[in-house]
Parts: C-alpha cells; structure tokens; sequence
C-alpha cells in the first residue's frame, strides 16, 4: 500500500504473545449488562484480570484477544479460539494495563435446517458456543485467553495530530470505548499511566453509533455524559428499525454519513481526519460507496483499476468488497 504524508503515525502493537494453544489462565472480574434498556439482545462489558500472566500491560485500545472454551465440540475436537476485541483502553481499566474488557453479545439465532431429522421443527435455536459460555461465566471464573491479535486498527501515536470519525454498529462500539476513555477520560490518579497521560484530547471527535433499535444502544449514558461534558465529542446515534426525521425508514450509519454532509464534508476534507470503522461484517460497503459519491474516495479508499471507469453510484457490492480497499486513514474492524 502507498504511504502518503497525511497518514498516521502507528505504534508498535505487540502481538501473538500468547497463542491459543498455549493461552494463558485470566479471571473475569467483572460482568454487567452493558444494553441500554429491555431489548432482544443480550451484551454484557465483562472485565478480565491479566495479573500475572504475559499479556498483562501488552495490549493497545482497538486490539483484540482470544477466548479458547475449555470444551470438546460435536466433532471431539477442542473449539476453536473465538476474537474478542478490547473495550479498555490502552491502560486496562485500572490505569496498570492488568484488567481488560470486552462488549460481548449472545449469539442466538433460529436457523432453519429441514435436512436435519433432528430438526423437524425447521426453525432450531443455536446457541453461539464461545459469547454465550463468556456470558455465563460469573466473577471469579478462569478463562483461557489468547492474544494480543491486530496492528492496525489502533490510535495515532500522537493522538491530537488527528480528529476522528469512529462509526460502528453493535458490538463494533467495543474499540471506541476504549479509544474515547483514552482521549476524553485518563488514566486514574495515581496509576502508572496517568504519570505518562498526555492530557485530554482536543480534537474533534464523532462516534456514529447504529444498532436496530434504541433500547439496544451500548454504554449509551457514558457516551451521553461525555458528550455533554466534551464540546470535542459529538455522539450520533443512527437507529436502523426506527424511522429518523431526516432519514426516513431504515437509516444505517452510512444513509447518516450521506444525510449529514453538510455537516461532515469539512471534517472529511480534512488532511487531519481518521476514519475508523467496526462492526458488522458489509457495513464497509455502504460507508466506501458514500465516500466515493462524495467525492471524498482518494483520501480514505484505493480503488483497483478494473472499477476506476465505472461511477462510484453504480459499484456493486461485489466490486466494492473485492476491488475497493481502505487507506491508512480509514480503520476497518468488521466480523
Ligand atoms: C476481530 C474480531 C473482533 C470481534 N469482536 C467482538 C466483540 O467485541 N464482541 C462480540 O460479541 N463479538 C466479537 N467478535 C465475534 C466473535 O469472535 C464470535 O464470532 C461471536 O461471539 C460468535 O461466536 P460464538 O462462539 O458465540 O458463535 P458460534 O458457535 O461460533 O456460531 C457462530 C454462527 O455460526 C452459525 N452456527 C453455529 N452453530 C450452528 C449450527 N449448529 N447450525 C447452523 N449454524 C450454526 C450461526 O450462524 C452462528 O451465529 C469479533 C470477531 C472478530 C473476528
């Protein structure tokens, strides 16, 4: 990939330091709900103790680790490691690096399988293996994790050479959570990182949030306070199941990109501005097609010569997952 002068300056993430066949023995410390009101899903913030072990101090807001499930799978094999990404910032949550976080969220699905005798209902409920067993796992528990896994989706080494555009749906919030106690809170008072904090952050910072519904927004009253507290942090909420005002039925985070370029366009203009993206896996191609309509496509996307002829307005969805890429100054996390 070429470098041009205005991308970001990274730091070294550590990574693989322990792997899944060899994880380490951590302790959930701490496992709450982190939804914003009764909803169909479940997300618990579960906080993990390193103390001890290898990864402890290793990992980087925007970093992810592995979870092993100490079990056999239907095939008598063990499962396979399952990603996480870090909710805590680079400091842990006890400004020592020692306590990490995830947003966990439950999988549960009916999927029908008419095939399957064992199915004859046609509409079986699963139970994703790995979230659901970290759910139920109670404070004090020992867990196998893995990691730290990923380089890039991490913040500047200088974080206010920058304003930031965080967009994420669900659990993509996870990394932002991080990434905002990092700039907008600190480290605690008298923990080894708040010697070394480089202050508050001033720059201009956007989280784009969308989930299906309202109830089911993530850490929605801190983002809600920092918000009102940091004239820097501005927090959109985008809610796909619920018609918007301006944006009619069905808004995703990219319809709000597009609705609100008046608003964003000097922000994306900017040779200072990040863009990063998490959640779920697709939300890559409305946000690349709206960037590339707005003519903002040559800071943030590489597009491949077999589609530089074509309008950016008639990409397929095909074209843009295999023939547009970020750059480095657009961050994607999507699973
Ligand atoms: C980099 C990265 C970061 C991530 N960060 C997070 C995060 O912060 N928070 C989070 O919650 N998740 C995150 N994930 C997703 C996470 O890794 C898991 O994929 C997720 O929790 C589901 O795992 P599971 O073991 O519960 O489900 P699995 O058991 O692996 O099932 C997954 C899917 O497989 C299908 N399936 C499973 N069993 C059957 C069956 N018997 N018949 C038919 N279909 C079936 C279903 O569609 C099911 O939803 C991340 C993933 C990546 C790659």
């Amino acid at each position: 990939m070429t470098v041009h002068p205005n991308d970001p300056l990274l730091p070294e993430a550590k990574m693989h330091i322990a792997l899944p066949g060899a994880p380490v023995v951590a302790r959930i410390v701490s496992s709450e709900s982190c939804i914003r009101g009764k909803s169909a899903s479940f997300v618990r913030h579960i906080g993990i103790d390193l103390s001890g072990t290898p990864l402890e101090g290793t990992f980087l807001a925007g970093q992810s680790f592995g979870v092993i499930v100490p079990r056999i799978d239907s095939k008598g094999r063990p499962h396979k490691v399952r990603l996480y990404s870090i909710a805590s910032p680079s400091y842990g949550e006890d400004g020592f690096g020692r306590v990490i976080s995830t947003t966990c969220k439950r999988t549960i699905e009916e999927i029908p399988d008419e095939n399957d005798p064992k199915r004859s209902d046609g509409h079986p409920l699963i139970l994703g293996v790995c979230s659901n067993w970290l759910c139920d796992q109670s404070v004090g528990s020992d867990i196998l994790v893995s990691g730290p896994n990923g380089k890039r989706f991490v913040l500047p080494t200088n974080p206010s050479d920058h304003d930031y555009i965080f967009m994420a749906t669900g659990t993509g919030i996870a990394p932002f959570r991080g990434m905002i106690h990092e700039l907008l809170v600190g480290p605690p008072a008298g923990s080894p990182a708040h010697a070394k904090w480089k202050g508050l952050c001033q720059s201009k910072i956007h989280l784009v949030m969308g989930v299906p519904y309202r109830t089911d927004l993530l850490y929605d009253s801190w983002l809600r306070d920092l918000a009102s507290t940091h004239p820097n942090f501005t927090y959109h909420t985008v809610i796909s199941r619920e018609p918007l005002p301006q944006l009619g039925h069905g808004p995703h985070t990219h319809h709000y990109l597009d609705a609100r370029l008046d608003f964003f366009g000097t922000l994306l203009e900017s040779k200072r501005t990040l863009i990063y993206a998490c959640g779920l896996a697709g939300m890559q191609v409305g946000i690349f097609k709206t960037l590339a309509i707005a003519g903002f496509g040559a800071q943030y996307l590489t597009v491949h010569e077999e589609i530089a002829a074509i309008a950016p307005s008639h990409w397929t969805t095909e074209q843009i997952k295999r023939r547009v890429r970020p750059t480095h100054r657009c961050m994607l996390e999507v699973y």
